[in-house]
């Protein structure tokens, strides 16, 4: 695959307590307060760990805004598509830390099924070496990875609660945040998108039925940070997403 280039990486500040790293396409995001205020190391989680080529750029991001010796209290991902997990490996390598995935997710985490081939956009060598297997096989993270609690709560991060919004795949996930009015959404919702539905374990129903019923409630003011593209509102989608749009004016109908 071709080498990265700096500008494959950019990280924005989307709160103080919430930073977002973009790996080429694919968003992931630290949240916790950045050490500081003589703590010379914070309390912190990764959400997703994005394309296999960004693995050096997390350990990075991470050392500089937490601490050379931190490590975060738990990887929690929203799914478990190769472009949100690709970068694992290195990562897991040196934090020996839990992985928290929703319990319909733990299939395609364990190598117990499989999501289709990665693009070629998606590195799979790195994946490779986690989990020997073909092309396309599940990432074997065996028992590092586990499912989230059944509570809602969202280990390492408080203020947090994980709501399930399948459809994308069958355990796909968002984080919110009701008191900061923020909600991490994986591929479920995007600046004027959805996630795909043409992926084995994809149901586009599903997915509508995950958004009307669980992201519009939570507000117009909730900020959407999408595991792709730019940062939203889900008003601004509620108002203009043609895939809301067009749903909305189905069932109207219906
Ligand atoms: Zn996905
Ligand atoms: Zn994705």
């Amino acid at each position: 695959m071709p080498q990265p280039h700096d500008s494959d990486f950019a990280v924005d500040e989307v709160a103080e307590d919430i930073a977002r790293l973009r790996i080429a396409v694919v968003n992931v995001y630290l949240i916790g307060s950045p050490a500081g205020g003589g703590r010379a190391v914070a309390d912190w989680v990764l959400v997703d760990a994005g394309l296999a080529h960004g693995a050096a750029e997390i350990l990075r991001v991470a050392a500089e805004r937490f601490g050379v010796e931190s490590r975060p209290a738990a990887i929690v991902l929203t799914h478990g598509h190769f472009d949100h997990v690709g970068a694992l490996e290195s990562p897991l390598a040196v934090w020996d830390v839990p992985v928290y995935a929703h319990v319909a997710e733990l299939p395609f985490l364990t190598g117990r099924a499989n999501f289709p081939p990665p693009d070629a956009t998606v590195g799979a060598g790195v994946l490779a070496r986690v989990a020997p297997a073909e092309p396309g096989q599940g990432i074997d993270l065996g028992d590092r990875v586990q499912a989230l609690p059944a509570t809602g709560r969202v280990p390492g991060m408080p203020s947090w609660r994980w709501i399930h919004t399948p459809g994308h795949s069958p355990g796909s996930i968002t984080f919110y945040n009701k008191k900061q009015g923020f909600v991490v959404a994986g591929d479920v919702l995007f600046y004027g998108s959805i996630g795909r539905t043409d992926l084995p374990g994809g149901d586009h129903d599903l997915l509508m039925r995950s958004i009307f019923d669980k992201l519009l409630p939570l507000g117009d003011d909730t900020k959407v940070l999408p595991g792709h593209m730019d940062l939203t509102t889900i008003g601004k989608e509620r108002a203009t997403n043609p895939f809301i749009l067009e749903y909305a004016e189905t069932n109207s109908r219906n």
